[in-house]
């Protein structure tokens, strides 16, 4: 199979964009789709700097690599968030693996240590929030993650990508029988009292499609799961239903995607009647945000606020953030 745009051999078959490509055209395809999201974000007056959320997980390294390329081209800040779970011993592996590529890209890192900014990781919070693992999870990589962008003042860039979010759609509507109103999907995400704006750059591409980047890129990630990930049997399935769907008419995904997406003024409008926390200033649904009002209960007293400092010491600490990412 030869590549659509020129004489090399294609490594991958793009149906549903009726495309075959070789390494350095599927990498420019990526990239190109990644710098796309980019610059709508910028289009929309957000500031342009980004910290780039990183797990050392394949989706968001492969985020990570592009957005240095993607910088570079748009002449943005770029910079890397690590969130030290205290998880061992996939932490320390993340953590090696992250220091390693920001250090071969140029990216200067900013790591959150979970442990030392609350005095617990993730199985003794979870204990006193009396939530799961992963819901208490959830809620501190989400706090922190905000925490951080407020901070820069910049976008927090996920790793979100078209399975994610495509699954995440279909079980909405099939499974959980949520009000397809509340099915809030974009790719950019703006800024609200209390919240810093995000972007998804990898929300209209697939698992496979990142894979292929990280193969022929050679990026390095952690390559086992979390301990604690549950086995959910329903988003394998579903996910298994929606590759057939897409296999047998290419587009399905992006289809289902394009007609749950929001339109960047409704969700502006909305943003702008978000709550804030009295405890620590950031956003909420009522008046306390999920971190303030688990901490509250399991510990006799809000831990936002200590939060926000811990982040604001090393936000105080951290070299300013670099043009062009390097
Ligand atoms: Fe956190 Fe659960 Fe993911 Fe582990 S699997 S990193 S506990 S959300
Ligand atoms: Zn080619
Ligand atoms: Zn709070």
């Amino acid at each position: 199979m030869k590549c659509s745009r020129c004489e090399n051999r294609a490594v991958i078959r793009l149906r549903y964009a009726k495309l075959a490509l070789c390494e350095k055209h599927l990498v420019e395809y990526i990239r190109k789709k990644v710098r796309n999201v980019v610059k709508k974000a910028l289009s929309y007056g957000l500031p342009p700097k980004i910290v780039v959320a990183v797990s050392g997980g394949k989706d968001s390294m492969v985020l990570l690599h592009t957005m240095k390329a993607v910088a570079r081209d748009l002449g943005i800040e770029v910079r890397a968030l690590y969130i030290d779970l205290g998880i061992e011993p996939i932490s320390s592996r993340a953590r090696r693996i992250i220091e390693e590529a920001c250090s071969n890209l140029g990216i200067d890192l900013i790591t959150v240590n979970v442990l030392r900014a609350l005095g617990e990781s993730i199985p003794g919070l979870s204990k006193r929030f009396r939530k799961s693992y992963c819901a208490t999870c959830g809620i501190v990589k989400r706090y922190i993650m905000n925490a951080v962008g407020v901070e820069y003042g910049s976008i927090v860039a996920t790793g979100h990508h078209l399975d994610d979010i495509v699954t995440y759609i279909v079980k909405e509507l099939i499974v959980v029988g949520g009000d397809v109103r509340n099915i809030k999907v974009s790719d950019v995400i703006p800024p609200a009292p209390g919240a810093c704006p995000r972007i998804r750059p990898l929300i209209k591409l697939s698992e496979r499609e990142i894979m292929a980047y990280a193969i022929v890129e050679g990026v390095e990630y952690v390559r086992e799961s979390c301990p604690y990930a549950p086995r959910k049997p329903i988003d394998a399935t579903l996910k298994n239903l929606i590759s057939i769907l897409e296999s047998r008419y290419p587009g399905t995904k992006l289809g289902i995607l394009s007609r749950y997406s929001l339109r960047y003024s409704d969700l502006k409008r909305e943003s702008s009647e978000a709550k804030t926390c009295v405890h620590c200033g950031l956003i909420s649904l009522g008046n306390e945000c999920a971190l303030c009002r688990h901490t509250r209960v399991g510990y006799g007293r809000a831990l936002g606020p200590q939060l926000r400092e811990y982040i604001r010491s090393i936000v105080r600490d951290a070299t300013p953030l670099r043009q062009g990412s390097s």
